[in-house]
């Protein structure tokens, strides 16, 4: 069984098909998948999202990109209320906050100061959300290394997402108990640095995940993402860590479920 900690399933990318999508999830293996909440209506929507074979959770949050620039100090609380009422009306369902963190990452221009500080104000919130409901937070970090390790995460556990950073950022990382969640990206030709840290950090603190939509592995480059190609994650962590597929689909099966205290 192989385990996607990180998809994106409400998106419209996979209304027409949807189905299709899932049935060759399960016959890739796909167990378990923990539906992330970028903001308020994927949070609820992700919650909709369920199968009789595959095990459907999610996790409630917003991504830095949703970012309030009107008023963050007014809206921000009344943002993170909405999520804790999703939590609250669904605690068997919600295993994590996020994904939230920094992304300073302009497709034209530069992130503003003011933006930088309203990101900082809503990723605080969620750490000490995740804090109070005793979650694992999902951390998103894009351009932003240099600031995310000066929050106080003490009596959180965290997993970096789709994780791109060095591996002094890995060090620093798992140091803090933080764990490193390896997307398809891992198989792009141009990644040997990240194929590098996977080779170095103990498998106990790996899990794997799609990010689909986004982010297919390199046999499907500029094609959609879905949770069956967690499978190749597993195969090449299994190839880098000279493990059968078998073995890195039972550490990192048990990795999410003693992360997200699954049953
Ligand atoms: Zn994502």
């Amino acid at each position: 069984m192989i385990t996607d900690t990180h998809a994106h399933l409400d998106v419209k990318q996979f209304k027409p098909d949807f189905d299709a999508v899932i049935k060759r999830a399960r016959e890739a293996g796909v167990g378990i998948i923990i539906n992330i909440g970028p903001s308020i209506n994927s949070s609820k929507a992700a919650l909709q999202i369920t199968d009789s074979k595959i095990k459907m959770y999610s996790s409630i949050g917003l991504h830095p990109e949703y970012v309030p620039l009107v008023d963050p100090d007014k809206s921000i609380p009344l943002k993170i209320k909405a999520l804790e009422k999703i939590y609250l009306a669904n605690p068997q369902k919600v295993v994590g906050v996020g994904e939230c963190g920094l992304d300073y990452f302009k497709r034209d221009g530069q992130i503003t100061g003011e933006e930088i500080i309203a990101q900082k104000a809503l990723f605080q919130a969620q750490i000490n959300l995740a804090k109070k409901l005793n979650l694992p937070l999902i951390i998103h970090c894009r351009d932003a290394w240099e600031d995310i390790f000066d929050f106080d995460f003490s009596g959180v556990t965290a997993i970096l997402h789709s994780f791109t950073g060095s591996k002094e950022i890995a060090q620093k990382a798992l140091d803090l108990g933080f764990y490193l969640s390896f997307s398809c990206i891992i198989t792009y030709p141009k990644n040997e640095a990240l194929r590098e840290i996977i080779k170095s950090i103990p498998l106990e603190k790996v899990l794997t995940e799609t990010d689909c939509p986004f982010l297919p592995p390199q046999t499907q480059r500029g094609q959609r993402n879905e949770p069956a190609n967690v499978s190749e994650v597993v195969k090449t962590i299994a190839e880098i860590k000279d493990l059968t597929f078998d073995q890195v689909a039972e550490i990192t099966l048990n990795n999410a479920k003693t992360l997200f205290n699954l049953p």
